[in-house]
């Protein structure tokens, strides 16, 4: 491809992201309207996992500034493509212990952490030249085994230690709730998150972030009090699993 023919790909895809981007804007508008919330209260966070570098260049052509990602060896490939970018990378994904000397070193955000040794060896893999690692802890509110986050009970214990870490900035708390299409269910979840965020803040913490909703529940992770909404079908498409 010559430049000129890139130029034009990146101009039409850029085209169809600045119409997604704008649809799923004014979701995240209009229900602020509804929860009497000021829209620039709430990130909108792209969800790039699966897209390959060219679909976050055309996202960013568009405007977006915040990507999420999940899976390391993808997502530092996406970075060094996209270096010439003023993005910021939010890691989100399952952090594994043996993986969280790239994520310490190659990202601005963390919203997964949900263990003391995970968050440990990020705090103390973060270069010092850098800003300390904005990190949330991911809880579990949905009591599904498999699913990652820390239990209710267990949190309070792990912000105080998270929050002392110097390599990190504990900044809130994430969750991603067992999927349902009724709204008044996925409310009840996200409720349960704000309440727990509410409760570390009367006990001293300076908590600011609330990182819940995605492509199908953003609206009603507004109305609880979301500030990061992790957004990626809406904005990118359906994903393609095979080349993950
Ligand atoms: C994939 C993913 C998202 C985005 O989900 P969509 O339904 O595609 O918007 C958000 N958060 C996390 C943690 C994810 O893994």
């Amino acid at each position: 491809m010559d430049n000129g023919e890139s130029a034009r790909k990146l101009e039409s895809a850029a085209a169809l992201c600045g119409a997604r981007l704008c649809a799923v804007r004014a979701r995240i508008v209009s229900a602020c309207g509804e929860a009497g919330r000021d829209p620039d209260s709430v990130q909108l966070l792209a969800v790039s996992k699966t897209f390959d570098a060219g679909a976050v260049r055309a996202l960013a052509a568009a405007g977006q500034r915040a990507f999420g990602e999940n899976y390391l060896q993808e997502s530092l490939e996406k970075m060094t493509a996209l270096a010439d970018l003023p993005l910021t990378w939010h890691f989100i994904g399952p952090i594994q212990s043996n993986k969280t000397r790239p994520i310490a070193e190659n990202f601005a955000w963390a919203h997964s952490v949900d263990r003391l040794r995970v968050a440990e060896r990020l705090s103390a893999q973060r270069p010092s030249g850098l800003a300390p690692l904005q990190v949330c802890i991911e809880v579990n509110v949905s009591g599904e085994a498999s699913k990652g986050g820390v239990a209710p009970p267990d949190l309070p214990a792990l912000a105080d230690v998270v929050a002392m870490l110097r390599g990190l900035r504990l900044r809130g708390l994430m969750a991603i709730p067992a999927p349902t299409p009724d709204p008044a269910a996925q409310r009840a979840a996200f409720r349960q998150v704000r309440e727990l965020f509410d409760d570390l803040n009367s006990r001293g913490h300076a908590l600011d972030t609330l990182s819940m909703g995605m492509s199908a529940d953003l609206e009603s992770a507004i109305l609880e009090g979301a500030t990061i909404v992790r957004v990626g079908t809406a904005l990118f498409g359906e994903r393609n699993y095979t080349h993950a």
